[in-house]
């Protein structure tokens, strides 16, 4: 009897375990179901637009959505448009790959103020996000500070430094490009709670600074002589690795150049002032040298980039303090798994996920082993009829590959594509599509019917 499987979200979590799924289960049934119209997750939307070699590994997860037994739906919110407990009704299995996209707060007095943004909301402005492309960030300051010592805090700094120039091959949308051309910052200043042995960069990112066309680099050496302390000798290596780059980082050139990224170690953000708008973010000095003390640093803009938490699904357990699913190796409750970030929380690069994928596959295989799922689930059928019940307009795969094909003619050479970011505008290039290739009819089943997000 096959196997019916809903993924919920099209992120790498979701297609790697879907990837291991077709190996395992020669006779599964595989629905991913999410609530973009666009498939690919943090790859598309978290990505930075001018890393776009890092965005092809989205072409392996293609050809598993090409599968016959493979469906996706997308523009399917689950916790809306169905519920969960109606897809444990319908599935024999139920894979929570939802990521984790909401901001960890900073916990500190100010951080409503405007110019302060999570880097989900940043980052998903820049990137062309439906959620966020309304953001309009506050960009008319010549400073910014950007919290944490991750790759997504060294993401959104150099977004905000490079030149027009730099970006003409990225996929960054238009009102994105005109805010941070027309913005005015010079200095950006890169902020963590511990010492430069701790950034959690990668070296090629963190090289990359070196090469910026209108930014140099600015970092006290003195910060730079720290101790590395790592049981672990691979951990002790990689930190060395960083600490070498940030030294050279350190030795300049300078002088040449109009912007300034500025590393900052040991502070611990304790306010952040203003009046309705930021003004200033106040620190804690963390380095023994400076005993406490505290120092103020002027800004217009505070980009929090300190990690990120899932949102709670109706009847499953969530842990608001790890912001994700309690579960066991992933074993959320019966018939449901979690993997990517909904399973371990924000860490690691894409292939991170994969892992997790191979896991989830071989229990969903062994559950179907030892205690063969029960009577047939409708699966897909429950599924499709629900939806259409409540008027929800699905994006197949077929609609995503029009769209995508609409994405790369839109754009002017040399950037890759220029995305749609708006279900609207989406909608429109199905209802263009459908009147010129098949007949009215498509045009018709394209209206909208969920609310443009
Ligand atoms: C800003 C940023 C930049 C990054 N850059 C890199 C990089 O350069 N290289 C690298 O290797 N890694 C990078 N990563 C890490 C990488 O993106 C993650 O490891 C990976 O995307 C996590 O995969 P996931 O499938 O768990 O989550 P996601 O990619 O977040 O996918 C989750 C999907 O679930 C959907 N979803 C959420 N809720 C629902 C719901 N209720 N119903 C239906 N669908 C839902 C979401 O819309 C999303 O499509 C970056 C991460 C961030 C945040």
């Amino acid at each position: 009897m096959p196997v019916a499987v809903a993924i919920v979200g099209a992120g790498p979590a979701g297609f790697y375990t879907a990837e291991a799924l077709l190996e395992v289960l020669p006779d599964v049934r595989i629905d991913i179901i999410e609530r973009l119209a666009t498939p690919f997750g943090l790859i598309r939307a978290g990505v930075a637009p001018d890393h776009q070699s890092t965005k092809l590994v989205s072409r392996r997860f293609e050809q598993t959505a090409l599968q016959d037994v493979v469906h996706f739906y997308g523009n399917v919110p689950v916790g809306e448009a169905v519920s969960l407990s109606e897809l444990r009704s319908f599935y024999d299995a139920i894979v929570l790959a939802v990521g984790a996209g909401i901001d960890r707060p900073l916990g500190i007095p100010g951080e409503n103020l405007e110019g302060v943004y999570g880097s989900a909301l940043f980052v998903g402005w820049y990137n062309g996000h439906p959620d966020f492309r309304d953001l309009q960030p506050r960009l008319a300051t010549s400073s910014a500070i950007v919290i944490g010592n991750g790759n997504v805090a060294l993401d959104v700094a150099r977004v905000l430094v490079k030149s027009p120039a730099e970006m003409v091959s990225s996929d960054l949308p238009d009102y994105a490009a005109a805010a941070i051309a027309a913005s005015g910052i010079r200095d950006v200043h890169i902020v963590g709670r511990r010492t430069a042995a701790d950034v959690k960069f990668t070296a090629a990112e963190l090289r990359e600074i070196g090469q910026l066309a209108e930014c140099e680099t600015v970092i006290d050496p003195a910060d730079l002589a720290v101790p590395v302390s790592a049981a672990d000798t691979r951990d002790r290596r990689l930190r060395e690795k960083n600490l070498a780059i940030l030294r050279g980082l350190a030795a300049g050139p300078h002088g040449g150049k109009p912007k300034r990224l500025h590393f900052r170690f040991n502070l611990t953000p304790v306010a952040i002032e203003g009046g309705d708008t930021v003004e200033a973010m106040l620190f804690r000095r963390t380095h023994p040298r400076d005993q406490g003390s505290q120092e103020r640093l002027c800004c217009g803009l505070v980009v929090a980039a300190i990690g990120y938490r899932a949102s709670p699904l109706d009847g499953i357990p969530f842990s608001a303090s790890r912001g994700l699913y309690p579960n066991d190796d992933g074993r959320v409750a019966p018939s449901v798994y979690a993997v990517g970030w909904a399973k371990r929380g924000p860490s690691g690069v894409i292939g991170s996920n994969r892992p997790d994928g191979e896991v989830c596959a071989a229990q969903i295989a062994a559950d179907a082993a030892a205690r063969p799922f029960g009577p047939a689930k409708p699966g897909r059928k429950a599924l499709e009829r629900v939806l259409s019940e409540r008027r929800v307009r699905t994006i197949t795969f077929d609609d995503w590959q029009k769209i995508d094909a609409a994405e790369v003619a839109g754009a002017r050479h040399p950037a890759p594509r220029r995305k749609f970011t708006t279900l609207g505008e989406m909608l429109s290039v199905l209802a263009d599509r459908g009147r010129r290739d098949v007949s009215g009819d498509d045009a018709k089943r394209s209206t909208p019917m969920m609310q443009d997000r």
